[in-house]
């Protein structure tokens, strides 16, 4: 899934050292270097904010307050130099939804704001499919039978779903579910497809996933 990330950081070293891993993680990272930028930048749409404490214009947590009051639901979590435990309490009581204290490596960063997403997300999409998914376990089901997918099965699956009756293109398939462009001869996305397809079955009770010339594909609920 395509995830848009604010990284406010005053730190120009640590912010573009941030900014290149997470975007080679998938995420997609516009950066604020202080609170007047950040609260600019609150007005895109937004899956989660990362808050340096330490900023030129004021500190993270008075920018938390803020997001807490303006964007409720919007995922927030604090990187801070400082270790005490007043800083990660006064954090979670402002609404933080997890802290990280620096130095971190980018593994445990990446893992909390997945963890941070999965606990956002609705739990379960609710659809008229025949098949049911629970975002929050990334499960699927099949009229009660759990469907055993990859994670890029997972995502195609969701957002073949999502979006019926309208058909998904290769694109957007690729960057939301794969999290990286089509390239030219991509085949990653119809690879992908066809272990799906088998996997819900060929038989006239199954979905289909049907290729849309020049448009992708789209998904076909058994009559
Ligand atoms: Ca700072």
């Amino acid at each position: 899934m395509n995830v848009q990330l604010l990284l406010v950081e005053d730190d120009p070293d640590m912010a573009d050292l941030l900014s290149q891993l997470l975007e080679f993680e998938g995420f997609t990272v516009t950066h604020a270097a202080s609170i007047a930028a950040a609260k600019k930048a609150l007005a895109q749409p937004l899956q989660l904010a990362l808050l340096d404490v330490g900023l030129p214009d004021g500190n993270g947590f008075d920018l938390l307050r803020d997001i807490r009051e303006h964007h409720p639901k919007l995922p927030v979590i604090m990187l801070t130099a400082r270790g005490e435990a007043m800083d990660r309490v006064l954090g979670l009581e402002l609404g933080a939804d997890d802290y990280l204290p620096k130095p971190f490596e980018t593994r445990e960063l990446t893992a909390r704001i997945r963890a941070v997403l999965r606990r956002a997300s609705p739990e379960e999409i609710q659809t008229d499919s025949v098949v049911s998914i629970d975002t929050r376990r990334r499960e699927a089901r099949l009229r009660d039978q759990v469907l055993d997918l990859t994670g890029a099965e997972f995502d195609l699956l969701t957002l073949l779903i999502q979006h019926t009756p309208e058909p998904v293109s290769k694109d957007d398939l690729s960057e939301q579910a794969l999290g990286k462009p089509l390239g030219p001869f991509d085949r990653a996305v119809d690879v992908h497809i066809s272990r799906l397809r088998k996997k819900l079955g060929e038989g006239d009770e199954s979905p289909k996933i049907v290729a849309i010339r020049n448009r992708g594909y789209q998904w076909l609920e058994p009559a």
